[in-house]
């Protein structure tokens, strides 16, 4: 395993064992779920929106730990943003992990997830808590 493998699997534990943004969110205006039948995945995306930005964000749900930490890496990376913003920041991590496009560098911790790609039976772990987001913004 070369030392980039290591440092993104360690990324990946650390926001499996200490979701960001984990729980319920009172005050939501948008929220949606989505399942993964194939692995067990469970999750719920709450978004709570001022005007057009994402003011608050959390989700909730069971899942492995590929599906919890594209949910937590995914919380952090679109709070704060616009709805636009947020559904760019989609669109690029879906290139990442579906297409196997190169990744965006502005995606952050979410790189760790870049060898999902490689990896056919779990892309749907990663994808799940975006589609969620995506329909919770539409
Ligand atoms: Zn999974």
């Amino acid at each position: 395993m070369s030392v980039l493998d290591e440092l993104y699997r360690e990324t990946i534990l650390k926001h499996y064992q200490s979701p960001k943004n984990f729980g319920p969110l009172p005050g939501a205006t948008k929220r949606a779920g989505g399942m993964n039948p194939s692995c067990g995945d469970q999750v719920e995306v709450m978004v709570r929106l001022e005007g057009e930005r994402i003011a608050e964000i959390r989700f909730q749900g069971q899942g492995c730990a590929i599906s919890t930490a594209s949910a937590s890496m995914m919380t952090e990376a679109v709070a704060g943003k616009t709805v636009g913003e947020a559904l760019e920041i989609a669109r690029k991590f879906h290139a990442m992990v579906v297409e196997g496009a190169p990744p965006d560098p502005s995606l952050g911790d979410l790189l760790a997830l870049q060898g999902v790609a490689k990896l056919p039976a779990r892309v749907k772990c990663a994808t799940l808590p975006w589609h969620a987001l995506e329909e919770a913004l539409r």
